[in-house]
């Protein structure tokens, strides 16, 4: 069973910008599907923003094992209750790769617990994407180092949370450093923040990129059966312990009450 991926693409630049249009005619969420699609053990599909819920209904989220998620213009315009159903699936064992200015989405700042705040700069300028990890799944077949011509500076602090692992260092050509490629666990779902991507360079046509991406679908993917009860908290009533035990002192519930969960 090839691994289920969606490509959420907030889809406004692609349609308002000509720049954005002569390199992504179909929208960076295509291209990037595309670039997923040319590996047999992954079944990529797209959604965009202006799709009936997003292109993310409970149906087609119970089934996606991995989400890719690219937003820059329009994070406010993302309902807060398909963040909430994303954010349910990943605790559950979705992975969840965000991409580029993906870092100020509701979904990732959710996620993080954190303001996701970074430098940034618009010049066109050199970066090189530093494997740090080489030995980390997410960095296999790449070089020491991916090299892009053009690219939009993001420099540190970012503002998330202690990764668990760091696979990718980026320096520019102006000076700065940013931690790149970052990890993290959330309940079951494991989550990859890549930070290439600025819409108005062809970053999504490179094929060390694709290659990260492609990779990183492969490592988020998580086989294992969802836990659906992993939002709830269970009352394990007195004779259903796995020793028997005696009630005593005061109690605020009844048996088989559920509390205010
Ligand atoms: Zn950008």
């Amino acid at each position: 069973m090839p691994i289920n991926a969606v490509v959420w693409g907030e889809n406004v630049h692609e349609r308002t910008n000509k720049i954005v249009q002569g390199i992504y005619p179909d929208g960076m969420h295509a291209t990037i599907a595309a670039a997923l699609n040319t590996d047999r053990a992954i079944k990529a599909t797209t959604a965009t923003l202006q799709e009936k819920d997003h292109g993310l209904s409970e149906a087609r989220l119970a089934r996606t094992d991995v989400l890719l998620w690219w937003g820059h213009a329009a994070h406010a315009e993302v309902r807060d209750d398909i963040v909430e159903r994303v954010a349910t699936r990943v605790w559950e064992g979705m992975g969840l790769i965000v991409l580029h200015s993906g870092h100020y989405s509701k979904i990732f700042k959710k996620l993080m617990g954190s303001p996701c705040s970074l430098q940034w700069r618009e010049a066109g300028e050199r970066e090189r994407v530093w494997v740090i990890n080489p030995n980390h799944p997410i960095a296999a077949g790449l070089g020491d180092r991916i090299e892009l011509d053009q690219s939009e500076m993001y420099g540190e602090p970012f503002s998330v949370p202690e990764p668990l692992e760091t696979v990718f260092l980026s320096w520019y050509q102006g000076g700065e450093v940013f931690r790149s490629g970052l990890t993290w666990r959330r309940g079951a779902g494991s989550i990859f923040y890549f930070s290439p991507g600025h819409e108005t360079y062809p970053i999504y046509h490179d094929a060390a990129v694709q290659q990260v991406l492609r990779n990183a679908v492969k490592w988020a993917a998580n086989p294992a059966p969802a836990w659906s009860s992993i939002t709830r908290a269970h009352n394990v009533p007195t004779p259903e312990a796995p020793e028997k035990i005696k009630q005593r002192g005061p109690r605020l519930h009844k048996d088989g009450d559920e509390g205010l969960r």
